[in-house]
């Protein structure tokens, strides 16, 4: 799943390539885009990113709305359009290219495509289009109803005023500090509720508490305020960093294995998909579990859980399903094996 900072990368894609003109923006065969006429042939205005939701800002005070989700994805490109392919949902493209006039043959369709590593230098004068497939929401939002999503969503780290210059009353961090300190969720669950905090997925969720040594099941109302005022200080650059090459490396030089910068396959993470293998700082075994849906990945030692937090982990070399099935209360599979559980 996308989290923050490739929104934002799209964002700053998407503005820097068609900002200013006029976009034809059309749906997709399936027809699961009606109201696509409401913007469509309308000058585009910019793109916003918050959390993980773009807006697309046209005239009139509309916004096309479109969260990827877990599966959404752009393809850009330049010339005459492709046949439609996929489950397309939707395309925009600059008005005025439809007949292309420069030579289409052998011209690539796919300039650049969403999956590029991102070290590609990335031309935005030449996209003239982008394909838009699998996302949970395209539609068109008036006013209103954008700045009421906006209402119901945490401050964004990559939309800290200090840092983007840019704002929409979204970068002030106290707003999720108060939430946080109000609740007795444990902190790694607060910090994946995008009402809270905007932008933060899996990755950064498992990293950031890792890297200031929280425990992960602390209720948010025991966290301390500085240690949330510098988790929330990191993820501005860590988020900021993903956007550049497309990798969320959140380790620090140091703490690798081979010292190696930009940082080796493998040692982009301190805990995030590492169960199972020794700590990078401790060497004891990074444990994970389920969590609300979502799997959390921690080191007991280093992130002080205590015994009764830390023999909730999946046994070692189990199956994420099977760990589900066991994380159900109740669930047959949770008695089977609950002798397992208590190794
Ligand atoms: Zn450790």
């Amino acid at each position: 799943m996308p989290e923050g900072n490739e929104i934002h990368r799209w964002a700053a894609r998407h503005t820097a390539a068609f900002a200013g003109r006029k976009l034809n923006v059309l749906p997709g065969p399936n027809h699961r885009f009606a109201d696509a006429h409401r913007v469509d042939g309308k000058k585009l205005k910019r793109v916003h990113a918050v959390g993980k939701h773009l807006g697309y800002e046209f005239g009139d005070d509309l916004y096309l709305h479109i969260h990827l989700g877990r599966f959404g994805d752009f393809t850009e490109g330049c010339g005459p359009l492709p046949e439609p392919k996929g489950a397309l949902r939707a395309i925009l493209q600059r008005a005025g290219t439809e007949k292309a006039s420069r030579s289409q043959k052998g011209q690539p369709h796919n300039l650049t495509c969403a999956k590029d590593d991102g070290t590609q230098p990335f031309p935005p004068e030449e996209v003239d289009w982008c394909e838009l497939r699998g996302p949970t929401d395209c539609s068109v939002y008036d006013g209103a109803k954008w700045a009421a999503l906006l209402d119901r969503l945490g401050p964004d780290p990559l939309a800290d005023t200090a840092r983007s210059g840019e704002n929409g009353g979204h970068d002030d961090p106290a707003r999720a500090f108060a939430a946080i300190l109000r609740s007795k969720k444990p902190i790694a669950e607060l910090l994946m509720d995008q009402a809270i905090v905007s932008g933060i997925g899996n990755i950064y969720r498992a990293e950031l508490l890792f890297r200031h040594r929280v425990n992960p099941f602390t209720p948010g109302s025991a966290m301390e305020l500085k240690t949330l005022r510098a988790m929330w200080k990191d993820s501005g650059p860590l988020l900021a960093a993903g956007m550049v090459d497309r990798r969320i490396v959140c380790t620090k030089r140091v703490d690798r294995p081979t010292k190696s910068e930009p940082a080796a396959r493998g040692e982009e993470h301190y805990v995030y998909r590492r169960h199972g293998k020794p700590c990078l700082i401790c060497g004891e075994k990074v444990l994970r579990r389920d969590l609300v849906g979502r799997t959390l990945y921690w080191c007991a030692r280093d992130q002080g859980t205590s015994e009764a937090e830390t023999a909730t982990a999946f046994a070692e070399g189990m199956s994420l399903r099977a760990s589900r099935e066991i994380a159900k209360p109740g669930g047959k599979a949770r008695k089977r094996a609950g002798a397992l559980l208590a190794e």
